[in-house]
C-alpha cells in the first residue's frame, strides 16, 4: 500500500519551496498555471493516491539546484526502500539528465540511481555506474562494496578478487580471509574444469594469503587424494586442527579414505588418538571410539568416560551401536527403540550454522546463503547436546 500522507509530508515543503522559488524567478507562461499551483496539483495527487501523476508535475517543474537536490534524492530514496525501484528510477534518470546539473551533484545522482539499478537487478548497469564513479574518485567505499557484492552474485571470482584488493587500498585494512575465498572458489572452478595444475596455484596463493584457511587445506587435500599422494593429503588435512579446533570434525572421512588408501590402519589410530587427545568435538570422539573399537574392540569403554565428562548425544547414539545388546536381552528391544528414536533426531537435526544470523542446515557454506558473511558458518558439534549438571 502507498504511504500517501507520510509523502505528503515529506513534499509539502518541497513544493512549497519550489513553488516559491520558480515564482520568484520565472514569469511562468499564461497558458499554464503558476508552478506553486502545479505544485500543489502533485500534492492533490499524492493525496489521492495517484503517485505516477504526482512525480509527472514534480519532474516537470524541477529546476534542481543544491538547495533542492536533497529533497528530491531523499524522495528518490524513499520510493527505492519501499520497493517501488521504477519511481525511484524516473526520479533519479530525471536528476542525472538535468545539463544544469553541478559535476558533483550529478554524481550523488548517479550514485543512487546504481542503487536503484542494484535493486532491480539490472546488474550491468549498476556495475558500469559504479566504475565510472570510482574512476572519478567519488563514493570509493560504498562504489567498492557495491561492486564486490555484485561480482559475488556473478560468480566472477576473478574480479570479485581484484574489487577486494583495490578496497583494501581504500579501507587500509587487510581483507585476505575473503580473498583466500575467493581464491579457493577459483580452485574450485579449476577442480570442475578438470585443471588440477591451476587448482592447486590458487590454492597455495590461498594459503599464503591467507595461513589459516581451512577450506584452502581441504581442497589441497581433496586435489592430493585425487592425484594417489595419500601422504600428502594427509599432511594439508592435519593442518586443519591448527588452523581451526571447530572444523576438526571435517578432516575425520578425507582422512580414513586416506589412511584406508595406504592400508595404515595402525597410523589411522595413532592420528585419530592424537585428535582425540587435543580435541574435546564429539564427532571426533566418536571417530576414535569407533577405531578403538574395531582395533582394540573397547571403544564403548572409552566412550563412557567421555560421556562422563561430556554429556552429548551423538557420542550417546555411538555408544548405544557400540554396546553389545545380545549380553542383556532384557535390554536389547528397549535400547533398539532409544537408538531409532535418536537416529531420527541427530540424522535430521543442522550439522552447520552461520553465527551471524543463525542459518541453519545440514550442508556446508564457506559464504553464508543467508546473510552473504563468509567464513561465519561452523559445524555444529552437537545440536541436541543435554544440558550438564
Ligand atoms: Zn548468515
Amino acid at each position: 500500500m502507498f504511504d500517501a500522507f507520510g509523502l505528503t509530508l515529506l513534499l509539502l515543503p518541497l513544493a512549497t519551496a519550489f513553488g516559491w522559488y520558480l515564482h520568484s524567478r520565472f514569469k511562468p507562461p499564461e497558458e499554464q498555471p503558476p508552478p506553486k499551483t502545479q505544485y500543489l496539483q502533485g500534492v492533490q495527487h499524492l493525496v489521492n493516491d495517484e503517485t505516477d501523476k504526482a512525480i509527472d508535475v514534480f519532474i516537470k517543474l524541477l529546476d534542481v539546484d543544491h538547495d533542492t537536490l536533497d529533497t528530491h534524492l531523499a524522495l528518490g530514496s524513499l520510493f527505492r526502500r519501499r520497493g517501488e525501484v521504477d519511481r525511484a528510477l524516473r526520479i533519479h534518470q530525471n536528476l542525472v539528465a538535468r545539463a544544469n546539473l553541478a559535476p558533483k551533484h550529478r554524481n550523488r545522482a548517479r550514485y543512487e540511481l546504481a542503487q536503484d539499478y542494484l535493486k532491480a537487478g539490472v546488474l550491468d548497469r549498476a556495475e558500469s555506474l559504479y566504475r565510472e564513479l570510482l574512476e572519478q574518485g567519488m563514493f570509493q567505499d560504498k562504489a567498492l562494496a557495491a561492486l564486490i557484492s555484485i561480482y559475488e552474485k556473478e560468480r566472477d571470482w576473478g574480479k570479485a578478487l581484484e574489487a577486494t584488493r583495490k578496497q583494501e587500498g581504500a579501507l587500509g585494512r587487510s581483507q585476505r580471509e575473503r580473498i583466500a575465498q575467493y581464491m579457493c572458489e577459483l580452485a574450485e572452478e579449476a577442480i570442475w574444469k578438470h585443471e588440477p595444475k591451476t587448482a592447486a596455484q590458487w590454492l597455495k596463493k590461498a594459503l599464503a594469503e591467507n595461513r589459516d584457511c581451512v577450506r584452502a587445506s581441504l581442497l589441497q587435500a581433496r586435489l592430493l587424494q585425487d592425484e594417489g599422494d595419500h601422504r600428502g593429503a594427509i599432511k594439508a588435512l592435519l593442518r586443519v586442527p591448527k588452523q581451526d579446533a571447530q572444523f576438526v570434525g571435517e578432516i575425520i572421512a578425507p582422512l580414513k579414505k586416506a589412511f584406508q588408501a595406504l592400508d595404515d590402519q595402525a597410523g589411522l589410530t595413532e592420528k585419530l588418538g592424537s585428535l582425540a587427545s587435543s580435541s574435546p568435538l564429539a564427532a571426533v570422539q566418536v571417530a576414535n571410539a569407533r577405531q578403538l573399537h574395531a582395533t582394540r574392540g573397547n571403544g564403548d569403554a572409552y566412550l563412557a568416560d567421555f560421556l562422563a565428562e561430556a554429556p552429548s548425544w551423538t557420542a550417546f547414539l555411538a555408544l548405544l551401536e557400540l554396546t553389545d545388546a545380545a549380553a542383556s536381552p532384557t535390554l536389547a528391544a528397549p535400547l533398539d527403540s532409544l537408538q531409532t528414536a535418536l537416529h531420527h533426531t541427530l540424522n535430521t537435526a543442522p550439522l552447520y550454522r552461520c553465527e551471524h544470523c543463525g542459518f541453519a542446515g545440514r550442508g556446508m557454506h564457506w559464504q553464508c546463503p543467508s546473510c552473504l558473511h563468509w567464513e561465519s558458518v561452523l559445524p555444529v558439534d552437537d545440536v541436541t547436546k543435554p544440558k550438564a549438571g
